[in-house]
């Protein structure tokens, strides 16, 4: 049972989305906070990411089941928005994903639960060891590489065999943030030919960094650099221009991985179909910004499409098909969230003037009361 010091009990739950295998927490963070944070996980959360609740309880946690947990946990953590949040008891704290999502707001005002949500997280220096979005996008640059190259029917390395010589592939990443990059390197470990291209001036050094050749489409753009490292929109012209110069570029790769983001927007279109129709029968396409619109005209988020003899992938949960690590990442996010968020009394410390507890907060108001657990049952 957990210890009815002052400590801040925090629960784990397990991911209910259709096809979530991480896990928030993994035991081994769970240990390293032991002296600070009682540990209540419910069964089997981390089952699907390899962790099993031996290894929880090893580490010091109590396993649980999810009804005792929300009763007696004051902060919750979770990879995504639980979806029965509707029926937990009122002045929660929840840590979790979706904060961009506006119809989850009003769910949370109705219970009362407080929502730091992860996608608010500021993008200073400090906050760096707590971004889930830039471990987990590392995770999926590296596996959208996998897909396209289980789906390509031609092989990464230059191949020189008796029977002929074989080229190597040639791969782009367009939008070379955190995942492009990370496509980037992965692809040019397997022996790929590597391109980038972003419509952020500072990415054509971080592209040639990881040594891919960075693409300049012939055509007159503004650079779009936006706030936090972020890039900003683009007019419509703009785009339609980009679109047109991006297309004799991309008919020469067999790999195309598209992680093009504007936080807030719908995905920028880099791809319709007549650059589509232009591509070289056999290309395959990994769209990364599938939840967001896509960056592919034809994508369908956790679909493969085939126009044209082009395979559009549209996968939206890549970590979580590398969950062990992907877990042990977002994990080690939230071990250092936490420890930033707790007060000298070893409880949460909320306010909105704190420069992360501020933005992850958003616009909501604060509970009048800090939440505090009911008793523990003997
Ligand atoms: P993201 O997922 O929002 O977008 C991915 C990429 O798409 C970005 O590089 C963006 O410039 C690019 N993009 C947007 N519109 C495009 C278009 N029309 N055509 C081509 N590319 C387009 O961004 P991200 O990968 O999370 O991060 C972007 C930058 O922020 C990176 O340079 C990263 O290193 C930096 N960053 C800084 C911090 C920090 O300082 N704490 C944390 C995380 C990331």
């Amino acid at each position: 049972m957990p210890s009815s010091s002052n400590k801040l009990i925090a629960g784990v739950i397990a991911e209910r989305a259709h096809g979530e295998r991480r896990v928030a927490m993994i035991p081994s963070d769970v240990k390293r906070l032991e002296s600070k944070v009682t540990f209540l996980v419910e069964h089997g959360a981390g089952h699907p990411a390899g962790f099993t609740d031996e290894a929880y309880a090893l580490a010091g946690a109590t396993l649980t089941s999810r009804e005792a947990l929300l009763a007696q946990a004051g902060v919750i953590v979770a990879v995504r928005f639980p979806e029965d949040v509707d029926s937990w008891r009122e002045n929660g704290v929840l840590i979790s994903l979706a904060s961009r999502d506006p119809a989850l707001e009003a769910t949370l005002a109705k219970r009362r639960v407080t929502h730091l949500g992860l996608e608010r997280l500021p993008r200073i220096a400090r906050a760096q060891s707590m971004d889930v979005l830039s471990s987990q996008a590392a995770i999926a640059g590296y596996a959208a590489v996998l897909e396209g190259a289980r789906s390509l029917d031609v092989v990464f390395p230059m191949l020189t065999t008796a029977a002929g010589s074989i080229k190597p592939a040639r791969m782009i990443a367009l939008g070379a943030g955190v995942a492009g990059l990370q496509a980037i390197a992965t692809a040019r470990r397997l022996g790929a030919v590597t391109h980038g291209f972003d419509i952020r001036e500072a990415a054509r050094e971080q592209v040639e960094s990881v040594g891919a050749k960075f693409v300049h489409p012939r055509t007159q753009l503004a650079s779009a650099d936006g706030s936090g490292g972020y890039a900003a929109e683009q007019t419509a012209d703009e785009q339609e221009r980009l679109r047109r110069a991006l297309a004799p570029e991309l008919a020469s790769m067999q790999l195309i991985i598209t992680t093009a983001q504007v936080p807030g927007r719908r995905a920028p279109l880099l791809i319709d179909k007549v650059t589509l129709s232009a591509l070289t029968p056999g290309t395959v396409i990994v769209d990364l910004a599938a939840e967001s619109g896509g960056n592919c005209e034809a994508t369908r988020p956790d679909e493969i499409v085939e126009v044209a003899g082009v395979r559009i992938h549209g996968p939206t949960n890549l970590p979580s098909t590398v969950a062990t690590d992907a877990s042990r990442l977002f994990s080690g996010n939230l071990r250092s969230l936490l420890e930033h968020l707790l007060g000298a009394d070893g409880q949460l410390r909320l306010t909105t003037d704190d420069p992360i507890t501020g933005p992850l907060l958003g616009n909501q108001a604060l509970p009048q009361t800090a939440p505090i657990p009911p008793p523990i049952p003997a």
